[in-house]
């Protein structure tokens, strides 16, 4: 389930996005200010925030750069929303590291399509639809992983590892990152934890000769790539 972060401080918006969020399947925190907002997000890396550009204290553009400005949240996808529409501020939005931006008001549809799409873009591994490399297929909508119909049995955190590396694959993931983007934290959870996952991941792979997808990068994490041995089959 997609975890997405509300910072918003007019509490009436705040309630009417989140209510809607939670009714279309997403798992919401709010936040009322930068100073809550950065502690949400130094507690759990939410999927994406919706942060409002005009807050008390720090202001949302801030904040925003700020975030793009510190590794761990520097890819995080944000959706800037303003009572302002001057297009000078759309682009300074945007040039704060925004990855999208609306107007108030806007319509809840509009604001899922927004979502939906930025999350297509940045972070697939929070939407619903099947992935497939290499022969493997990963469906979230039924949690069903197989390859030519044979099924490989995965436990929830398996799952959610193999779900995000599938939809991030040729990349190299450290651990802490796999903290972040699997488990939602990278603060409280020993790294040792990853290792231990992945080892089990393999071994369930390994029934369908997918195990060597996972590969081990020497002091620097984890990638997962085509596998050679369904090139060879
Ligand atoms: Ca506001």
């Amino acid at each position: 389930m997609s975890r997405i972060l509300v910072v918003e401080d007019e509490s009436a918006i705040a309630e009417l996005i989140s209510i809607n969020l939670r009714h279309a399947g997403f798992e919401v925190t709010m936040a009322a200010s930068a100073d809550q907002a950065q502690y949400e997000v130094d507690r759990v890396l939410p999927d994406l925030v919706v942060l409002d550009w005009m807050l008390p204290g720090q202001s949302g553009l801030a904040l925003a750069r700020q975030w793009r400005g510190a590794p761990r949240t520097k890819e995080l996808p944000i959706i800037m929303l303003t009572a302002r529409a001057e297009e000078t501020d759309k682009v300074s939005g945007l040039d704060a590291g925004a990855d999208d931006y609306l107007t108030k008001p806007f319509s809840t549809n509009e604001l899922l399509a927004r979502i939906r799409a930025v999350l297509r873009r940045k972070a697939p591994e929070a939407l619903d639809s099947q992935v497939e490399i290499g022969g493997l297929n990963l469906d979230p909508g039924t949690r069903r992983v197989s390859r030519e119909g044979s099924e490989v049995k995965l436990g929830p955190t398996e799952f959610r590892l193999l779900h995000f590396l599938m939809t991030h694959p040729e990349r190299v993931h450290s651990r802490s990152q796999l903290l972040d983007r699997v488990w939602g934290d990278h603060v409280f959870i020993e790294e040792r934890t990853v290792d231990v996952h992945v080892k089990r991941l393999r071994e369930a792979l390994e029934r369908v000769n997918c195990a060597r997808m996972i590969e081990t990068v020497r002091g620097a994490g984890y990638r997962l790539t085509q596998q050679i041995s369904a090139l060879q089959a």
